[in-house]
């Protein structure tokens, strides 16, 4: 076998292993729900350059995210929420104080979107493929649309690809720290693809130009991860 051949397999390997790992710990319903945690990055903070940089990737996990995380657990002290399933809590957001909405939704958006992206270069999976081909025409044309709702989202959020109730692929934006599974968004469904396009996701590298940043976002995707939470999602 060429070595080439034996550095994808290796990291084939590498991938599936760190997925089975963090989709246990996505999956479990409230039954077996242990408490809300931060969750490990599962990659070097350098790891994903020169598409984004280890100082931002630092400040980004350790600072912003943690923050998401605390403020969340201080608001939730001495409630139900901390034995509760983030998922469950965004079905009924509109019930919950601006607190909650935006610091669970800063924990949830951002351990996604650290399990979306990877180092291992890793092409997208027949199964993804074929839904969002028969969705968007073509990957390309599906990315156009990510790419313009990142694009086009003013201030600061989100742009997902989620599967809607009736399994269908949508892509979306959110304000802020909202996501798809909020009842008190639009576009409601289960994100299986997140981009956070707040600028301190990318201004320390790219400055203003966001678009350079959400294109190069491609090259860090994490497939097998869409992938299985796409099998999730249509499980539901
Ligand atoms: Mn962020």
């Amino acid at each position: 076998m060429k070595r080439r051949n034996i550095l994808s397999l290796v990291g084939i390997v590498l991938i599936s292993t760190l997925t089975v790992g963090l989709l246990s710990s996505f999956t479990k319903g409230s039954a077996g729900f242990d408490g809300h945690k931060f969750p490990e990055l599962g990659y070097a903070y350098n790891a994903l350059e020169p598409y984004i940089d280890a100082q931002t990737m630092e400040i980004h996990y350790s600072r912003h995210h943690k923050a998401y995380y605390t403020n969340f657990m201080t608001a939730a002290e001495g409630t139900d929420m901390l034995k509760t399933p983030l998922e469950q809590i965004f079905s009924n957001m509109g019930k919950h104080s601006a607190t909650i909405r935006n610091n669970a939704g800063g924990h949830y958006n951002h351990n996604l979107f650290w399990e979306n992206m990877t180092p291992v270069k890793n092409e997208i999976h027949a199964q993804l493929k074929a839904a969002i081909e028969k969705e968007f025409g073509s990957v390309n044309a599906f990315k156009e649309t990510f790419n313009k709702a990142a694009m086009t989202r003013f201030g600061s959020g989100w742009a997902w690809l989620s599967v809607d109730k009736n399994g269908k692929l949508f892509v979306s934006s959110t304000a802020n720290q909202d996501n798809p599974l909020m009842d008190v968004v639009e576009e409601r469904g289960t994100p299986i693809l997140g981009l956070d396009v707040w600028e301190h996701a990318y201004y320390l590298k790219y400055q203003n130009k966001r678009v350079d940043y959400v294109n190069n976002f491609w090259n860090v995707v994490n497939w097998k991860v869409v992938n299985d939470r796409l099998n999730a999602a249509l499980k539901k």
